[in-house]
């Protein structure tokens, strides 16, 4: 009954909209938010609709991954990366931004920066593939804190091949964990990952492979713990830009922090996720001029 409600309220909706010659493409996202389509979901979606669908200001900062973007897109064809623009309107910036990501890490500033206060913890998670990656969401309370600003930990999902490139070279995956703080801002931590030793695969990627759920849109709630400190690379340098989302609406403003050292997974770790996702990194963008700093001290 209460979907049939919100059927209803979402083509009235659509209805009035539609009086007030809205395009076409926004009325779709509109009615597509009311029936929920799984997106990248945002923090513990649980398979559920989304009861709230009050579209956003299109220039909201969202969260990597953290907010359902209605209209189909992808990563090959006509609704790869070069047509995400023209896929829908609070898309824009994927073809007119100049503060884009991923980017190609060069000519970078090595400069004593501080190092970044990571507050993670052992923590209960859920698994969803929202039909772009494997998305985690982790229960609230990890956070990092950098530059005298407290970021919480949204989620964290995976790309291959890993999406930023150090001067030049292209790593197997990596890992995006996305944080937000009180006002919205966005700091999204990179986690390189390469292939090491067969015979050694990462104990924390092990946990997430071993809760991935059987149905896409569907979070399944893990029995055991996460613990991210186990994923941080034993050297903390890392290097600093401001950049976007590198998928729709490619908000920008996003303070980027890419862990210098890679993290070695085993190359079945890797085969598992190209099972469900053989390409899902986002082409490098144009420097534009940006500045990058890298902190001082010991290259891997
Ligand atoms: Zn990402």
């Amino acid at each position: 009954m209460k979907t049939k409600r919100w059927l209803i309220t979402a083509l009235l909706a659509a209805l009035a909209a539609a009086q007030a010659q809205e395009p076409v493409d926004v009325l779709r996202q509109r009615l597509a938010e009311r029936l929920s389509t799984p997106g990248e979901g945002g923090a513990a979606t649980k398979g559920k609709p989304a009861a709230k669908a009050a579209p956003k200001p299109a220039n909201a900062a969202k969260a990597d991954g953290a907010k359902a973007v209605a209209v189909p897109w992808g990563y090959t064809g006509d609704i790869g990366p070069d047509r995400w623009a023209e896929l829908a309107p609070q898309n824009k910036l994927c073809a007119v931004g100049t503060r884009q990501s991923p980017i190609d890490i060069r000519d970078t500033l090595a400069v004593d920066q501080e190092p970044i206060a990571f507050d993670y913890r052992a923590s209960a998670f859920s698994v969803l593939d929202n039909g772009h990656t494997i998305q985690v969401n982790v229960a609230p309370g990890n956070g990092l804190t950098v530059m005298g600003r407290r970021y919480e930990l949204v989620e964290f999902h995976f790309h291959r091949p890993g999406e930023e490139r150090i001067n030049g070279h292209q790593f197997e995956m990596a890992v995006h964990l996305t944080h937000k703080d009180a006002q919205g801002r966005l700091a999204t931590v990179a986690v390189l990952l390469e292939r090491g030793r067969d015979d050694k695969p990462h104990p924390f990627i092990q946990t997430v492979w071993a809760n991935l759920p059987l149905e896409k849109g569907e979070a399944l709630q893990a029995q055991a713990q996460l613990d991210l400190n186990q994923l941080l690379p034993a050297e903390r340098g890392y290097y600093t830009y401001m950049g976007s989302l590198t998928e729709p609406p490619c908000t920008e403003g996003v303070l980027w922090l890419v862990m210098r050292q890679p993290v070695a997974l085993s190359g079945q770790q890797i085969g598992v996720f190209a099972r469900l996702y053989p390409m899902n990194a986002r082409p490098l963008q144009a420097g534009s001029g940006r500045l990058i700093k890298e902190s001082l001290g010991a290259a891997p």
